[in-house]
C-alpha cells in the first residue's frame, strides 16, 4: 500500500520541478494528487481546474485524447510498462501548446496496478517550426488581406458589441467616404456619427441595434435594398453580416460585406413603372391580359379578360377555354398560336367566342401574345393581351356589305354602258369615219378601267366577309403567266413584256384568281414604270414551291414604304406617284389571294431602279 498521506511522498512531490500528476487506477481512473508544478502548467495555458476525473472534466481534452488517454492508462496497468503520449490541451490560448505525458506504474510485488505516476512536459516548438508557423501566417494574412483589398464588394470586420471597426477595405471606404485613419480601431458610431442622420433619414433606426444582437444570438443577418445617402454615394445595397467565432465558440466580430444594388433596385423600379403605364394603357384601351401554363394546362385571366369573356371565374381549364371558342375559328386560332409556337415568334389572331356556350350571343375578340420559353428551350407559357373588337368588327362587316352593294349596283351600269359601246364600235367599223371608232376604243379602255376597280372593291368586301372560297384545280402555272402575258401585251403595247425560267410547273390552285395576282403585278409594273421599258416575268422551283417573279425597271420603291405595300389601301405617295390612278388595294387583294392559297407574297427594290415583286404557291406534289 502506498501513504499518499506520507510526508516524505509529499515533500518529493512539493519540490519536483518537473508537472506530476498521480493518478489511481481503479474502480475509476481519477487524479489523487498533483504538485505545484503542475498546477503552474495548467495555469499557464489558461486552464483554471485540475484534473480529478477525466469524465467530469469533459473540456480538458478532446474526445479523441480522452479515449487516448484512457487506453494509454490501461495498457501501462496492464503490461506493468510506461507509456508516453502527445496531447493538446483545448483549452490552451496557445494553438501550438503540446504537451507530453509519461506515464509509469508504481509496481508492487505482482500485485495488480493501482497507481500510476504521470509526468508532464512541454514539447518544445523548434525553431524551424516556430518560423514555418509564423511564415504560414503571414502568408495567410496576405492571403485574406488580398482578397479582402481586391473583393469587388465592400467588406469590413467590426469587432465586439462597440463595433469596433478592425479591417476595412477600400470599396466600403469609399461608400462609407473616409479614410483608413478615421475608421480603424474606432467603434462604428464614433467613426460615423452620420449613421444616425442617416437610419433616422431610412426608418433604420434598429440596424445598429441587430448588428449588435448578432453577438448574442449569433445568427447571420442580411439586409436587402439598404438606402444609403452619403456625401459620395448614394444608391441601394445588400448588406450581409456573418458572425465570426473564436475557438471557444464565441462571436467575436461580425463580417460585413456590402454590395451595390443601386443598379438592380433601380431596374426593378423601372420595370414597376413600366408595368404600371402598361396597366394604366391596358384600363384605357380596356384590354385584358391572359396567361397560359403550359404545364399546369391552366388559363389565368386578368379582370379585364374575365369581363370580356364574361366569366365567374379567373382561371380555367385549357379545354375549358377552347370550348368558348366558336368552331368556325377554334381552327384557325390553336393554329396560328401553334406556328407562332414553333417559329417562336408573336401572333395576333381575330377570333370569335360563344358566350356562356351559346352560339347566337357571340363576340368578336383579338388576341395577341407570344410564348416564353425556359432554359432548355422548352415553352412554359403563353402570355398576351385581350381586346373586344365586336363594335369594331361590325362596323367593317356593314362597311362592307356597302362597298359590296355600291360596287354591284355600280356594275349593271357599267356592263350596259359597256355593250352600247360595243354595238356602236360594230356600227362605225361599217363607215370610213376612223374619228368615232378611235374615240370608242378609249371609252371601251376606260370602261375597263373603271371596271377593274369596280372588281376590285368587290373582291376586297368579299374577301374580308371571309365569303371568297377558291375553286381549285390542277393546271400549269407557266401556261397562266404565257396567256395573261400575251394578253397584256396587247392591252400595253407601251411595254415589252419577257417570260422566261421554267416550261412547266403544275400546281392545285383558283386559276382565275392567280391570273388576278398575275395580272396585277403586271398592271403595276407597267404603270410604275416608263414607256418602252422591260418587264421581265420568271417561273422558277425552289424547295416545293413555285416562285413567279415579275420584275421592271420603274420608280422603285423606298425602303420605309416597303413593309406597308401590301396593307389595305395603302399608296406610296410621292410626286411620282400623284398622277397615276389607283386605290391601293391591288397588292392587298393579291396577299390575301396567295395567302389563301398557303404562299407567300413579298417585294424588292431599289429606288429609281425598279421593282421585283414576288410569290410563291406550293406545287401540286407539295400539297
Ligand atoms: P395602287 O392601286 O395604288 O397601284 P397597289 O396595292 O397595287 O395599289 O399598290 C400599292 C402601292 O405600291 C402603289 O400605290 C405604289 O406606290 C406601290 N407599287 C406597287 N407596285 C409597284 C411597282 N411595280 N413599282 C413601284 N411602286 C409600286
Amino acid at each position: 500500500m502506498i501513504d499518499l498521506a506520507s510526508p516524505f511522498l509529499k515533500a518529493l512531490l512539493k519540490h519536483s520541478k518537473s508537472p506530476i500528476v498521480i493518478f489511481k487506477v481503479k474502480p475509476i481512473l481519477v487524479v489523487v494528487e498533483h504538485n505545484d508544478a503542475y498546477q503552474a502548467l495548467i495555469a499557464r495555458v489558461g486552464g483554471k481546474l485540475k484534473f480529478y476525473d477525466i469524465d467530469i472534466i469533459p473540456n480538458l481534452l478532446s474526445d479523441a485524447e480522452k479515449k487516448n488517454l484512457v487506453k494509454t492508462v490501461q495498457t501501462v496497468s496492464e503490461l506493468k510498462a510506461k507509456r508516453t503520449l502527445v496531447i493538446h490541451p483545448i483549452y490552451s490560448n496557445s494553438p501550438n501548446v503540446k504537451w507530453e505525458l509519461e506515464f509509469s506504474p508504481v509496481l508492487q510485488n505482482d500485485r495488480p496496478v493501482e497507481y500510476l505516476i504521470c509526468s508532464l512536459r512541454e514539447i518544445p516548438i523548434d525553431e524551424n517550426d516556430l518560423e514555418h508557423i509564423l511564415f504560414e501566417l503571414s502568408e495567410s494574412e496576405a492571403r485574406f488581406r488580398g482578397f479582402f483589398e481586391q473583393a469587388p464588394l465592400g467588406m469590413c470586420v467590426l469587432k465586439g458589441p462597440e463595433l469596433i471597426t478592425e479591417y476595412a477595405n477600400d470599396n466600403i471606404l469609399k461608400l462609407w467616404g473616409k479614410s483608413r485613419k478615421e475608421v480603424i480601431g474606432i467603434s462604428q458610431e464614433e467613426a460615423r456619427p452620420e449613421l444616425e442622420k442617416q437610419q433616422a433619414l431610412v426608418k433604420q433606426q434598429a440596424l445598429v441595434k441587430r448588428v449588435k444582437d448578432i453577438f448574442k444570438n449569433e445568427q447571420p443577418l442580411t439586409i436587402n435594398e439598404l438606402k444609403l445617402s452619403t456625401p459620395v454615394s448614394d444608391g441601394y445595397f445588400i448588406a450581409f453580416y456573418e458572425p465570426l467565432k473564436n475557438d471557444k465558440n464565441e462571436v467575436t466580430r461580425i463580417l460585413v460585406i456590402i454590395k451595390d444594388i443601386t443598379e438592380q433596385v433601380n431596374f426593378k423600379k423601372e420595370l414597376l413603372k413600366a408595368k404600371d403605364i402598361l396597366k394604366i394603357a391596358m384600363d384605357a384601351s380596356e384590354m385584358g391580359s391572359w396567361n397560359i401554363d403550359l404545364e399546369s394546362k391552366q388559363v389565368l385571366l386578368s379582370e379585364r379578360a374575365q369581363q370580356i369573356y364574361e366569366l365567374e371565374n379567373n382561371r380555367l381549364g385549357i379545354e375549358e377555354a377552347k370550348s368558348l371558342i366558336s368552331s368556325e375559328d377554334i381552327g384557325h386560332l390553336t393554329s396560328g398560336i401553334r406556328r407562332a409556337l414553333h417559329h417562336r415568334n408573336a401572333f395576333n389572331i381575330e377570333y370569335q367566342i360563344n358566350l356562356n356556350g351559346i352560339s347566337a350571343k357571340r363576340k368578336w375578340l383579338r388576341t395577341a401574345g407570344k410564348a416564353y420559353y425556359n432554359e432548355e428551350g422548352k415553352a412554359v407559357y403563353i402570355a398576351g393581351a385581350v381586346l373586344d373588337i365586336t363594335e369594331h368588327k361590325q362596323d367593317e362587316i356593314r362597311k362592307n356589305d356597302f362597298i359590296g352593294m355600291v360596287s354591284h349596283e355600280l356594275k349593271t351600269p357599267l356592263t350596259s354602258l359597256s355593250a352600247y359601246v360595243q354595238l356602236l364600235q360594230y356600227k362605225f367599223k361599217e363607215t370610213d369615219n376612223d374619228f368615232p371608232i378611235q374615240i370608242l376604243d378609249k371609252i371601251n379602255v376606260q370602261l375597263k378601267r373603271m371596271s377593274l376597280m369596280i372588281d376590285g372593291f368587290l373582291n376586297v368586301s368579299l374577301l374580308e366577309s371571309g365569303k371568297i372560297l377558291l375553286n381549285r384545280t390542277n393546271f400549269n402555272l407557266v401556261d397562266l403567266i404565257k396567256t395573261i402575258a400575251e394578253e397584256s401585251g396587247m392591252v400595253l403595247p407601251s411595254h415589252f413584256i419577257q417570260v422566261i425560267g421554267l416550261e412547266e410547273v403544275i400546281v392545285n390552285a383558283d386559276m382565275e384568281k392567280i391570273g388576278n395576282v398575275i395580272n396585277n403585278l403586271i398592271g403595276n409594273a407597267a404603270k410604275y414604270s416608263k414607256k418602252d421599258s422591260l418587264i421581265a416575268i420568271k417561273c422558277e422551283m425552289q424547295k416545293g414551291y413555285a416562285i413567279v417573279s415579275v420584275e421592271d425597271e420603274g420608280i422603285g420603291i423606298r425602303e420605309n414604304d416597303m413593309p406597308r405595300l401590301f396593307d389595305r389601301f395603302y399608296r406610296v405617295e410621292s410626286p411620282d406617284t400623284k398622277t397615276i390612278a389607283g386605290f391601293g388595294v391591288g397588292l392587298y387583294i393579291c396577299a390575301e389571294i396567295i395567302e389563301r392559297h398557303q404562299g407567300k407574297i413579298w417585294a424588292k427594290s431599289k429606288f429609281g431602279e425598279g421593282s421585283t415583286f414576288y410569290f410563291s404557291l406550293p406545287t401540286s406534289n407539295n400539297q
